[in-house]
Formats: structure tokens, C-alpha cells, sequence
């Protein structure tokens, strides 16, 4: 890939860009408004200047991959991207419209991706400009350290696209995994569980907080408790995720847990509102109960 449009300059359309542009490759990085954008690319340069800070990168490194980056407000700079990835808001009205508008540009064997967590890609790709041209390609946060990419082919999406997205994310440094057009592709089909599983023996009393998270690092050697994963993922996106799960396959085991759902009422969603499962209003993270 030469040139990658990237749209959406969130947590993730930001980390993807900065991940590209560290591999050599221009990045056009678009939100809302060229404002928008533009915050999204102070982000990477912050995010950078610790880097430097801590002599992990140079500053010419940082310096270069910045200047590939290019924030703009809308997709008119995307004519010439090879391809196109969508990271904008998870809501489906949202992405139709961004396929819509970048269709009117996108080039005639450009590929068009979604970074979707939980919308079905054979159903976007049907509003897509060319849905054997369009992939999901879910990338995982943070990016620039997160090791895997799952790709996901929808119903049309061609086999020479599922080849190309499988290479751009080797070329990216990231495992690339195959999967299906199901609800939660394979990895959030499998975690998600889990951590509603782990919020329910909570509700139930088995455990304290602590105990639960300590039980999985030492018992099953995973590298932060359930709990503490959840508050990191927010939890308001874990229920999104869960009713997801439910609503799609109809199988009442996905029901989101009745403790995670008053968490979500009470606005305790995790690291972003400053509490959910642990208190983070102090250096160390604090269980609440
Ligand atoms: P975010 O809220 O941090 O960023 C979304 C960005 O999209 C915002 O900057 C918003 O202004 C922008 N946006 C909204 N409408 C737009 C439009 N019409 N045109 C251009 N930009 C627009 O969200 P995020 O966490 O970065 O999630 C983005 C996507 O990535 C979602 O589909 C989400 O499901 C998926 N995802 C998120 C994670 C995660 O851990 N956060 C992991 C994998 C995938």
C-alpha cells in the first residue's frame, strides 16, 4: 500500500494511523471536521513525545512519521488512497453515510474496510460502493502495540481482497486471523463472555473484585484480571457487545449480566468515567467493593 485513508481520528482511527505512517506509508486521516482531525493527529504527536521521552524512538523517527500523516475534514483527499479504512463511530446510520460519501471518490481497485466491532460486514458491504471490495479489518486498542488483526470477508467480499487485507496487516507487523461474519468475530465472541461471566459470579458473591481478578492472572495466567479488563474496554461498550451477542444468535447464555447493566445506569462505566469495577481517582487503581 502506498496511500491509506483512514476515517474517524478516535481512540482507534488514530492509533491505526500512527501504526500505518510508522511503517513508511501516507496516511490521509479524516473526522468531522479538518478541527477534529487535526486533534486526533495531536494525539499521535503526545503519544510520540513520550516515546521520545523514554528513548524508545528517536525524535527524527517521530518527526517522519508524523509528516506522513495528513488530517482532513471530509473524504475528497481519498481519490487516491489504495485503501480506505472506516474507524468512525460504532453506529450503523453513521458508517452508511461515510460509504456513501467516500464511494463518490473511492478509487476503481481500492479496497474499502471497516473497523467495526459488532455490525455485520456482508450487511454494510451491501451499502458499500463495491461490497467485493469491502472487508472488516478489526484492529484491537491500543493498536500501535496490540499484535493481532482479524480479518473478516463478507458474503461478496472478493478473494483478492481478503489476500490484499491479509497482507497489509502482515506488512503492518500484526498477526492476521481469518474469521467468519459472525457476531463478535472470534476474539470479543470469546472474551466478552468471560468478562460478563466473571461480573456475574461478582454479582452472585462468590468473590470480591480483587479475588476474582487475582484468581484469573494466577489460575489461568492471564495477564490482568477480568474485571480490570472490562473497566479498561468501558463498560458501557462490553453491555453494547453483549446485547449484540444476544440479539444476533438469539441464545439467552449471552445475556449481559444484571450487575453490568446497573453499572451502565449508574454511569460507573470503567477507566473513562474515573470508576467502574476499581476507583481511579488515585495513582493505584482501588476495588469499589
Ligand atoms: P471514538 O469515539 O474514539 O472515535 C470515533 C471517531 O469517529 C470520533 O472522532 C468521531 O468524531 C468520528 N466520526 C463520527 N462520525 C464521523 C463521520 N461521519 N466522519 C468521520 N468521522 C466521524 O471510537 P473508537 O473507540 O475509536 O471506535 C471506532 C470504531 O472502532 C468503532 O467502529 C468501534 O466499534 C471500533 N473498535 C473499537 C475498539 C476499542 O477498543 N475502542 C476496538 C476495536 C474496534
Amino acid at each position: 500500500m502506498r496511500k491509506v485513508g483512514i476515517i474517524g481520528a478516535g481512540i482507534m482511527g488514530s492509533g491505526i494511523a500512527q501504526t500505518v505512517a510508522g511503517k513508511g506509508i501516507e496516511v490521509v486521516l479524516a473526522d468531522v471536521s479538518a478541527e477534529r482531525a487535526q486533534a486526533g493527529k495531536a494525539g499521535i504527536a503526545k503519544a510520540l513525545g513520550k516515546l521520545v521521552a523514554k528513548e524508545k524512538i528517536a525524535q527524527a523517527d517521530a518527526d517522519a512519521l508524523l509528516a506522513k500523516i495528513s488530517p482532513v475534514g471530509d473524504t475528497a483527499a481519498m481519490a487516491d488512497c489504495d485503501l480506505v479504512i472506516e474507524a468512525a463511530t460504532e453506529r450503523e446510520d453513521i458508517k452508511a453515510r461515510i460509504f456513501e460519501s467516500v464511494g463518490k471518490v473511492l478509487a476503481a481497485d481500492a479496497i474499502l474496510a471497516s473497523n467495526t466491532s459488532s455490525i455485520p460486514i456482508t450487511r454494510m458491504a451491501a451499502v458499500s460502493p463495491d461490497p467485493a471490495r469491502f472487508c472488516g479489518l478489526h484492529f484491537f486498542n491500543p493498536v500501535p502495540l496490540m499484535g493481532l488483526v482479524e480479518v473478516i470477508p463478507g458474503l461478496a467480499t472478493s478473494e483478492e481482497t481478503v489476500a490484499r487485507m491479509k497482507a497489509f496487516g502482515e506488512a503492518l507487523g500484526k498477526t492476521v486471523v481469518l474469521c467468519g461474519d459472525e457476531a463478535g468475530f472470534v476474539v470479543n465472541r470469546v472474551l466478552c463472555p468471560m468478562l460478563n461471566e466473571a461480573i456475574g459470579v461478582l454479582g452472585a458473591g462468590t468473590a470480591s473484585i480483587a479475588d476474582i481478578d487475582a484468581a484469573m492472572k494466577l489460575g489461568a495466567n492471564h495477564p490482568m484480571g477480568p474485571l480490570t479488563l472490562a473497566d479498561f474496554i468501558g463498560l458501557d461498550t462490553l453491555l453494547e457487545i453483549m446485547n449484540v451477542l444476544v440479539e444476533s444468535t438469539g441464545d439467552p447464555k449471552y445475556r449481559p449480566a444484571p450487575l453490568l447493566r446497573k453499572y451502565v445506569e449508574a454511569g460507573w462505566l470503567g477507566r473513562k468515567s474515573g470508576r467502574g469495577f476499581y476507583d481511579y481517582a488515585g495513582e493505584v487503581p482501588v476495588p469499589t467493593r
